[in-house]
């Protein structure tokens, strides 16, 4: 079994509520919301965070990007806007190793 939390989750070997998914990412309720809308968007893919991004992700990080658009319209609350956050590593206070997208709207 995988020891990243998120592709757990991915897998299934986790339980989490999702909300969308497809071949390439997966949308599910943060455990400890912030907002009253609070999702995180993550790849399929295991990528660390931003800094190990390269061109080669480039369709994957579009695909995600225009779909995290989508599904911020099915939630309430994100017509009058949202935020779309990324920590990355130890100063950007990232806890979870596995690239994700908060998305929150509700504050
Ligand atoms: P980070 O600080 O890495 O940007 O955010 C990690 C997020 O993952 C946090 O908002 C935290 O609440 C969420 N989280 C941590 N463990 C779990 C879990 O087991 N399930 C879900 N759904 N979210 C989690
Ligand atoms: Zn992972």
């Amino acid at each position: 079994m995988t020891a990243c939390l998120f592709c757990q989750i991915s897998q299934r070997q986790v339980p989490a509520t999702i909300v969308y998914e497809d071949e390439y990412c997966l949308a599910f309720k943060d455990i400890n919301p912030k907002a009253k809308v609070h999702l995180l968007v993550i790849p399929k893919k295991h990528i660390d965070h931003v800094m190990d991004l390269t061109l080669a992700e480039s369709e994957l990080m579009g695909h995600m990007l225009c779909h995290m658009k989508d599904i911020a319209a099915t939630q309430p609350l994100t017509q009058q806007g949202f935020r779309l956050i990324t920590n990355t590593g130890v100063g950007g206070g990232q806890e979870v190793y596995h690239l994700h997208f908060h998305l929150l709207a509700g504050f």
